[in-house]
């Protein structure tokens, strides 16, 4: 160490572009991106040094043509090497990311392979002091000369995943994590290279390439050596090859892998958000089941019974009744007083249930029950309030909610379609509430809008984002009642076989939208929401949904009634009704109603804007969900109507039931039981749309024996 340290220190004094560079390192900007979700914040590095290896064209032609930097007849005249065994060298690297950044470079040039560095990589975490880390970038992985075999060194400071992974208390000799929703693999006593190589065995090999794609870290703790693998599924992010304000010149390595992502731009640096730099590490890792936060309930005392052992704060409680109080602005449990109270679940088939938990908020029928949960209850203080929170993976939230909302008479197919429409939805939610819990002033949260300029009222009502969890237990996101008695094997069926695909357009995931009943044809998005088009949202003919079979309707509807008729359906308004019904339910006088005349319509025929003259004044309102308000008691059943008027009455012709945008479920229904699959119901609806594997399912390593 001492012999490097003074090698370091004769090659600053001797070379200016280092010295320069390292320099300049210790201005380079950082910032948090901080994240309700994640367990530390991710951090981003300004390092306009960088430019040329993030850069770095990599194709196999350019590296062809120039000359290996990391060979010695290339490097600079001032660059020095100080040998670290028979095969590889110390180099100073003069543009660095972190303080002492060195590269061990192969004394020969022959291409980055990561079974000839495995050695080396554990001898250097010997010679080095324990605030060092060693890294390896894959050729496909963030290396910039991936034609010359190297690893890096350096110092790491406040590097987000190798702080969480050294507070970890090692349970297992290998250990599957996914801390930022990527997996990642901790080996904790990586002398024995066994479990190293039965994992590196287990990854795939991608075709015309000659190892899996990974980033490798390792560091020491007195004499164990813990090695960080990080599998890898995309070389670089979409981001990096976009164009104009879509464009983000990240090209993530082993360091940006661990959190701390280093861009070369400022203005990347400024724009860069934490969903953002979620989305880019999750794009080009290998993503993880993610868990979602299901706010259940609320009060100033929360009772519960853990069925099985949980922990909380390394505290283990037995199955057993227990009560959490608010005092004082904290939760006082078991004589303590916390800020938050999470209890993780230790057995695979653990539960808890909650008490008094309110049912049918609203409704006559509201009532009190106990529920019980999968996933880990956390006690978290809202606005005053105390919450209990369920984080429970998506899949089996997913099969709950299933199984609730669909009729167990549906088609297996049915089922499949609408369990990837749901992830979807649920998915795109997730990351609509992350952007909320991050408060950017960048991305303003306006779900109703309104404008009244003059004589128009506009208006849209979409789901407000909860901010202190993903989703509610309630009808405003999905109805979710835990550990669901109504789960079919058919519903198992349809989550098991669609696990962890979505419907994506362009590398995201839809935000897939569906409703009852189109009425022969599909609407657009920005006809019942904001202008913002989503091109996987199209219009789509739909010669499926024309249907009286009470077998099918039955599959859709919870509560079927044969008389509802909704495919075309009238609706009759003396003209005394009308005007006091709109005078009611609109909130505006209009006097007596003289004509209501469509001003707009969407693909579908839904009216958009509608124009409302009365003997006393005349507005335009809009869009489809007011328009249906206001010309009911509840709801009409769509804004797709002509108006016929009479001497004294008003006669709506309508067809459909929904804002009629994405999937139709009556359509879907009865594509389901003509024998379509699941795919070619979801392509009827979403052709832009590709059904894609989001992630894989919740972290394992590759032996189970080892685990
Ligand atoms: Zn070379
Ligand atoms: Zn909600
Ligand atoms: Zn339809």
């Amino acid at each position: 160490m001492e012999s490097l340290d003074s090698f370091f220190e004769s090659q600053l004094s001797k070379w200016q572009t280092a010295r320069d560079n390292y320099g300049a390192l210790s201005r380079v900007w950082t910032r948090e991106l901080p994240s309700l979700k994640l367990p530390t914040s991710l951090r981003i590095q300004c390092n306009p040094a960088r430019l040329i290896s993030t850069g770095a064209s990599i194709d196999k032609d350019s590296i062809a043509t120039r000359p290996c930097f990391l060979c010695s007849k290339n490097r600079p005249e001032e660059q020095q090497s100080l040998d670290l065994n028979d095969d590889f060298e110390w180099l100073v690297n003069p543009f660095p990311i972190l303080q002492r950044h060195y590269t061990i470079a192969a004394k020969q040039h022959r291409p980055q392979f990561f079974l000839d560095a495995y050695a080396t990589m554990i001898q250097a975490t010997r010679i080095l002091s324990e605030e060092y880390i060693i890294f390896y970038n894959g050729p496909k992985c963030g290396a910039s000369a991936p034609d010359h075999l190297h690893l890096q060194a350096g110092i790491a400071e406040n590097i987000p995943l190798i702080e969480y992974t050294k507070s970890l208390k090692a349970t297992d000799s290998i250990q599957a994590i996914a801390p930022f929703g990527y997996l990642v693999y901790i080996i904790h006593d990586a002398e024995n290279s066994r479990i190293f190589h039965q994992l590196y065995d287990s990854l795939p090999i991608l075709e015309e390439e000659y190892e899996p794609r990974i980033n490798v870290v390792a560091y020491h703790k007195g004499d164990k050596v813990t090695l960080i693998v990080i599998p890898r599924q995309a070389h670089r992010p979409h981001c990096y090859s976009a164009k104009g304000d879509a464009k983000y010149l990240i090209s993530p390595g082993a360091l940006d892998m661990c959190g701390l992502i280093i861009t070369p731009r400022l203005d990347d640096y400024e724009r860069l958000t934490s969903t953002q730099a979620i989305d880019i590490l999750r794009e080009v890792g290998v993503r993880t089941e993610p868990t979602i936060d299901v706010g259940i309930m609320q009060g100033k005392e929360i009772s519960f019974t853990l069925n099985t052992q949980y922990t909380s704060n390394t505290t283990t409680y037995n199955n057993g009744k227990y009560t959490a109080l608010l005092q004082e602005g904290k939760i006082l449990f078991d004589n303590k007083f916390y800020n938050e109270l999470s209890f993780i679940h230790s057995i695979e088939d653990s539960s808890f249930s909650l008490h008094g938990v309110t049912i049918g908020k609203e409704f006559h029928w509201q009532q009190q029950e106990t529920q019980t949960f999968q996933g880990s209850l956390i006690l978290r203080i809202i606005d005053g309030e105390l919450h209990a929170i369920n984080r429970i993976a998506i899949e089996d939230y997913l099969t709950s909610v299933i199984a609730s909302e669909m009729s167990g008479t549906s088609s297996v197919e049915l089922l499949k379609a609408h369990a990837v429409i749901s992830r979807s939805w649920l998915l795109a939610q997730i990351k609509g509430d992350e952007r909320e819990n991050i408060k950017d002033k960048s991305f303003p949260e306006d779900n109703s809008q309104f404008s009244s300029l003059n004589s128009q009222s506009i208006k849209w009502y979409d789901r407000e984002a909860h901010t202190h969890f993903d989703v509610c237990a309630d009808d405003h996101c999905q109805r979710y009642q835990g550990i669901n008695r109504k789960v079919t094997p058919q519903v198992h069926e349809a989550i098991r076989s669609t696990r962890g695909i979505v419907l994506s357009y362009k590398n995201e995931v839809c935000d897939a939208r569906f409703s009852k009943c189109c009425g022969g044809q599909t609407e657009l998005y920005e006809s019942c929401w904001d202008d913002t088009p989503h091109s996987y949202l199209s219009v789509v003919e739909d010669p499926f949904c024309n249907t009286n079979d009470p077998k099918i309707l039955s599959e859709v509807l919870n509560h079927y009634d044969q008389s509802t008729d909704f495919y075309r359906w009238t609706v009759q308004y003396t003209r005394e009704e009308l005007s006091e019904l709109v005078r009611r339910r609109g909130g505006f006088d209009y006097g007596d109603i003289i004509n209501l005349t469509p001003i707009e319509r969407g693909p579908s025929g839904r009216i958009v804007r509608l124009q409302i003259e009365g003997t006393k004044a005349t507005r335009i309102i809009g869009k489809e969900l007011e328009i249906r308000r206001t010309l009911s008691e509840t709801h009409l059943y769509s804004s797709a109507f002509e108006v016929e008027k009479q001497e004294n009455a008003f006669i709506l012709h309508g067809s459909g039931w929904g804002h009629g945008v994405g999937l139709c479920q009556i359509g879907a229904a009865v594509m389901g039981a003509k024998g379509y699959n699941y795919k070619e119901i979801l392509h009827h609806y979403y052709p832009e749309a590709t059904l894609t594997e989001w992630y894989i399912p919740s972290p394992q390593c590759p032996s189970r024996d080892d685990c």
